[in-house]
């Protein structure tokens, strides 16, 4: 596809965990789709002169740092454009709030327009390997836009799509209004 073209092989390693730093379309490398702790080392590396932008090839050859540290973001100054992990924290965020406050019975209008927003949504998201995996899974699996109850479960099952790549923990669906409208039962 036209991402992966423009960006020398830039893409995510076997499970679907990043690695280094990526590059964008312009082939300038793009915050939103590296890790902070991976962004700092190339940092590091320019300081030396030796820099070279580093990433995962297609056949999973990973020269940049992994994922294991959910944290990565900390250090990032506030004032700091977001990185991969930030963003997508922010914008699980937003979408499963979205979602919880989705009406229960939305009109065809309001399912049109969470459609659209949804579709865009996935056209449009900063990272672009993201994005385009979003896009896949949204091809296998449409939104489910009829009813507040389908919106959440469908969104936690992307999540956990992602999840599931990344090596995160499954999140429990039943938990959602728990976790993103009412809070934890006193
Ligand atoms: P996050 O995964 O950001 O989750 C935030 C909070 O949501 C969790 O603390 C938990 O309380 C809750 N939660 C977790 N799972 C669920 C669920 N299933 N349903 C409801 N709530 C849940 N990063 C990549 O490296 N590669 C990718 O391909 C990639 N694709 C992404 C696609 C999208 C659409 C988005 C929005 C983000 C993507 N990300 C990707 C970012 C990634 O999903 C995480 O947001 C990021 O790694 C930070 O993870 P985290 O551990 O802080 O928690």
């Amino acid at each position: 596809n036209e991402s992966s073209k423009k960006n020398p092989e830039a893409t995510t390693s076997g499970g679907g965990k990043p690695n280094g730093v990526f590059l964008d379309k312009d082939g300038k490398p793009c915050r939103a789709c590296t890790a902070f702790r991976d962004w700092t080392k190339r940092g590091k590396k320019k300081e030396s002169s030796q820099h070279k932008v580093e990433m995962t090839t297609k056949e999973g050859n990973a020269t940049g740092g992994d994922i294991a540290n959910n944290n990565s973001s900390q250090g990032l100054p506030q004032d700091c454009p977001p990185d991969s992990e930030q963003l997508g924290r922010a914008t699980w965020t937003f979408l499963h709030t979205m979602a919880a406050y989705y009406p229960e019975k939305p009109s065809s209008e309001q399912q049109i327009s969470m459609r659209n927003l949804l579709s865009g949504f996935s056209q449009f998201y900063p990272c672009w390997y993201c994005a385009e995996h979003l896009r896949e899974e949204m091809n296998k699996i449409p939104p489910k836009v009829e009813s507040r109850r389908a919106l959440g479960k469908w969104l936690c099952d992307m999540h956990n799509i992602v999840n599931e790549r990344l090596d995160k923990p499954i999140f429990d669906c039943n938990k959602i209004n728990e976790r993103w409208k009412d809070g934890p039962k006193d």
